[in-house]
């Protein structure tokens, strides 16, 4: 859809747009209303047509969001949307496991309900809701224009603007562009971006289960020795699982009927919600690490999966993604009222020092779980079994690591506070 900005608008610039941002997945919707609300007009481009960026069954994942993005989703003004078709998260228990004996008990690790002042650590929300309420919120903001069903082909930086090229062959310019555009993101390669990173050799099935039981909003996190198994409560007795095996493993249970998937998965899972079944869809997502040697070029930043893209074992690609948002809009924000360019190369490198050391370290904690909690070894177990006891057993440890994962520590960008 293409929903031309009010001509009062654009008045007076010498630009079609003041940011024109490459990607309309999720941090692409949320930067562009972040933006509009600081009074600056936004070109968001994505080359899905609308009807399949609105599909239901567009995307199988559920998001675990931490409390630090759902306040960011609140001052966007899309939290009403979507906290209707979210799960309050109240604890999360982590456990390992071993394939054909489902979850060990005790549990290693236990962030339990209450521990938080500021409420619960987060949310789960499907994909789906989540996707359509940011984009709804874009068709009808004022300062967005929405160009769906056509990708950016080419980019320029030519005298004091970026130009692009579309694969219409429509041409736009603006004062700076932001890649949002997902791990293998075209506009970091344009600029010449180089990335770090691997292949996990890894796949997650991702589905929707529905049980007997009711999961009382607790998360479960159980590490097996190929992959881990998050089982992610959802509103009524549903859970979405992320189950993580190796990538040959992965493709042969992918391949089996739904009786023949349950029947896997049921060791695994264990009996602790009653009888299962599968509730729509399978989807499968190969797993890698992919971070941008730099968040910025010449007019350029890269926010979201365009700029770190991690293994989801700890549920944070997302929520850092919308901590980038958070952190552009208030450096752009704040260079626009002290009168400075938006795009000066001070005010991007601003923005890359905020943000590139944390995702970074996320990326590699995420990296470095995965290594030593996917793994057999009775030397890592016992390491980690132990790590997780000192973690268990101290208090303020635990709460630390509690407000991490609420996304509460750090610099928080005033969006989030
Ligand atoms: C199995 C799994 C589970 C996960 N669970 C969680 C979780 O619980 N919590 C969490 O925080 N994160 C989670 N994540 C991570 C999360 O899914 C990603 O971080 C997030 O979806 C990235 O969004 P994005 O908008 O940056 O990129 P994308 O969603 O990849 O969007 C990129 C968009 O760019 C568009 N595009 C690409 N090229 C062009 C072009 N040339 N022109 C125009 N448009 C273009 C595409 O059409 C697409 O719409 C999970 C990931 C996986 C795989």
């Amino acid at each position: 859809m293409d929903n031309p900005a009010s001509p009062a608008i654009l008045k007076g610039m010498e630009y079609d747009t003041d940011i024109a941002i490459i990607g309309g997945g999720l941090n692409g919707p949320a930067l562009a209303l972040a933006l509009a609300q600081t009074g600056l007009h936004v070109t968001l481009i994505d080359a899905l047509p609308a009807p399949e960026r609105a599909d239901p069954a567009f995307d199988g994942r559920a998001y675990a969001l931490a409390l630090a993005s759902t306040r960011l989703l609140r001052n966007i003004g899309v939290w009403d949307a979507v906290a209707q078709h979210a799960q309050p998260m109240h604890e999360i228990k982590v456990t390992d496991g071993r394939a054909g004996e489902g979850p060990l008990t005790p549990f290693i690790l236990h962030f339990e309900r209450g521990a938080l002042e500021e409420g619960p650590m987060g949310h789960m929300c499907e994909d789906r809701f989540l996707r359509c309420a940011l984009n709804e919120a874009c068709t009808k903001a004022s300062g967005i224009n929405v160009i769906a069903g056509d990708a950016v082909t080419a980019q320029t930086d030519a005298s004091g603007a970026m130009a692009l090229t579309l694969g219409s062959g429509r041409a736009l310019s603006a004062r700076m562009i932001v890649g949002a555009d997902g791990r293998t993101s075209g506009t970091a390669a344009r600029a010449g971006i180089r990335r770090s990173g691997w292949d996990y050799g890894q796949t997650a099935l991702v589905c929707a289960i529905a049980h007997e039981l009711p999961h009382n909003g607790i998360a479960h996190q159980f590490f097996m020795p190929h992959g881990p198994l998050a089982i992610l409560p959802l509103p009524g007795n549903v859970s979405s699982i992320v189950w993580s095996e190796d990538t040959q493993t992965a493709a042969r249970f992918a391949a089996l009927n739904d009786e023949d998937f349950l029947h896997v998965l049921r060791p695994r899972f264990g009996d602790f919600l009653g009888q299962i079944s599968i509730c729509g869809k399978r989807y499968t997502y190969p797993l890698s690490l992919s971070v941008a040697n730099q968040f910025v070029a010449p007019r350029l930043a890269l926010v979201g999966d365009a700029a770190h893209g991690m293994h989801p074992v700890a549920g944070q690609g997302l929520n850092a993604g919308l901590r980038d948002v958070a952190a552009l809009a208030q450096v752009l924000s704040e260079a626009r009222q002290r009168g400075e360019d938006i795009a000066a190369p001070d005010v991007l490198k601003r923005y890359q020092v905020w943000r590139r050391f944390d995702t970074s370290t996320l990326a590699l904690t995420t990296d470095l779980s995965n290594r030593l909690f996917s793994n057999d070894n009775p030397l890592l177990r016992l390491g980690r079994d132990l790590g997780m006891g000192a973690v268990s057993a101290l208090p303020g440890l635990r709460r630390t690591l509690m407000r991490e994962a609420a996304g509460l520590t750090g610099d928080l960008p005033a969006l989030m506070r």
